[in-house]
């Protein structure tokens, strides 16, 4: 059984991440969406419980999709979960820097874990967590570029 995780911070899951999503679950038998717990950076916006929830709701149509947390470094978990391949998103130019160095820094500590890009849609690759966030908190539409459920989350979250 092929296993995949696409890790993020998922603050919150947007309709970019859901396109990586719905696509990459069609290349593995098992695709794990992990939030990554990381201590050093900013809580966020919402907790990563909320964070796990939202995920869950919005994959709910998607049946070989499981949502989970970790910590700590990527490949260790990619071991304890059996997966053989790393799935994130490349927006523009800007994510390749930092992308090729995690995919390189990964593949020296543990060669036979996989790291697979795949190319934002256009019409998403300007979109990222913290652009939702910022427009939501100064009352921009956001609609279109959430899940339904997501939307009505912030909504509630910045009444
Ligand atoms: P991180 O903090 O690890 O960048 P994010 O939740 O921002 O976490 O992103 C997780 C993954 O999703 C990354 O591979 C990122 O490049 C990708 N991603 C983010 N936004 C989009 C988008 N609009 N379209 C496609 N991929 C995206």
């Amino acid at each position: 059984m092929k296993t995949g995780i696409y890790p993020g911070s998922f603050d919150p899951v947007t309709n970019g991440h859901m396109d990586i999503i719905e696509r990459s679950c069609k290349l593995v038998d098992k695709l794990i969406v992990a939030v990554l717990i990381n201590p050093n950076k900013d809580a966020g916006l919402f907790s990563i419980e909320e964070r796990i929830e939202m995920l869950k709701e919005s994959t709910k149509h998607l049946l070989n999709v499981e949502i989970d947390s970790f910590s700590g470094l990527l490949v260790d978990y990619a071991h304890y979960k059996n997966a053989s391949i790393v799935v994130r998103g490349l927006r523009a130019i800007m994510d390749l820097e930092r992308e090729m160095q995690m995919a390189q820094i990964n593949k020296n500590i543990a060669a036979e874990v996989e790291t697979v890009f795949l190319v934002t849609r256009a019409k998403y690759s300007f979109l990222s967590s913290s652009a939702v966030r910022e427009l939501a908190l100064f009352n921009g539409a956001f609609d279109d570029l959430v899940p339904a459920y997501v939307s009505a989350k912030l909504k509630s979250k910045l009444e």
